[in-house]
């Protein structure tokens, strides 16, 4: 599968320095107890998803709001090769420490517990992604985050530029609703071509399975928008209009060592075979066999 042309893909929302502990089991609250292993990674769902993108092959962008003397997460952009350049950058200050999340994975089952201390940067607004030139994107991906009304002004500046240009100019939307604790992020459902819903926010709604969660939300998306749902180790389901939901196995790696990101590297990957021209079908297969071979390995290095 290759990208034909050299538009870009852009992953709008949060980058963080993730510190992660690998345990032999899950650590019993309030006791001492030794790691197994620890090493720090590039987090946060877009940067995740930008990942995943230039591991595949895509011409990919990042945008979020940085902090000066985190410059080891500009240099890991730079290593995968994802372009990084129109990031705000603040300075650092006593409310501004940059965000980080602290991470146990337990090596048993590769569970990740995730604590995140993500309000210490401000949010991306509607100034920062003025000056995007649209005609360069082929997609642009957003991170469903606090910054509602932003991300709604971000996407409306994609919907005018959509209906002034060529259909071949077009820019694809996707946005992802991952959070329970952000409701209002529903009323932007129905701007978009693509919602991604997070298993952990269909359940809080009471749904039971991914063909049920797709079918629901399908409810709340624009006529000729497509919902997907990706659910942990029973694979993902999508829907589009009144064709029937469409589901994907999971794609189990031998052993299941470490799924931090995996709904992000399934998030990544899809919209790589989604803008690489493949159907929704086979976009999630294919967003399933990458996030499980993610699920096989520490890290996301070797999942192309
Ligand atoms: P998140 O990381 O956001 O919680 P999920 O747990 O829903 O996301 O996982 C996203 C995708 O990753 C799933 O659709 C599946 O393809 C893959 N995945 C997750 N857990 C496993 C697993 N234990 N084995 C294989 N693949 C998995």
């Amino acid at each position: 599968m290759e990208q034909q042309t050299s538009r870009r893909v852009l992953c709008v929302g949060l980058c963080c320095a993730d510190i992660i502990n690998v345990c032999d089991h899950y650590p019993k609250e309030d006791t001492d107890q030794r790691s197994a292993d620890y090493y720090w990674q590039r987090g946060g769902n877009a940067s995740n998803s930008s990942s995943a993108l230039a591991l595949l092959g895509a011409n990919v962008e990042f945008l979020g709001t940085l902090v000066r003397g985190r410059e080891f997460l500009t240099d890991d952009f730079a290593a995968y090769g994802i372009h990084a350049d129109q990031c705000p950058v603040y300075e650092e200050s006593p409310g501004v420490k940059g965000a980080v999340a602290v991470i146990v994975i337990n090596r048993q089952n590769g569970s990740r517990t995730i604590m995140a201390a993500i309000n210490h940067v401000p949010e991306l607004k509607m100034e920062h992604f003025q000056n995007i030139q649209l005609h360069n994107y082929r997609w642009i991906h957003f991170e469903g985050r606090q910054n509602i009304d932003e991300i709604e002004k971000m996407i409306q500046r994609v919907q005018e530029y959509n209906t002034s240009c060529n259909t071949d100019q077009r820019v694809s939307t996707s946005l992802e609703f991952e959070k329970p604790r952000l409701p209002g992020l529903g009323r932007l459902l129905d701007q978009v071509d693509y919602v991604f819903v997070s298993k952990d926010l269909a359940v809080s709604r009471g749904y039971q399975n991914k063909e049920e969660a797709a079918r629901g939300f399908m409810h709340s998306c624009r006529p000729g928008g497509t919902v997907i749902c990706a659910w942990g180790d029973d694979g993902a389901a999508a829907k589009t209009g009144s064709d029937d939901v469409i589901t994907s196995p999971v794609y189990s790696p031998k052993t299941v060592v470490d799924t931090l990101a995996a709904g992000d590297t399934f998030n990544g990957a899809t919209i790589f075979a989604l803008s690489s021209g493949l159907d929704v079908g086979g976009a999630i297969r294919f967003g399933c066999m990458v996030a499980g071979t993610k699920c096989g390995m520490v890290g996301n290095k070797g999942i192309k």
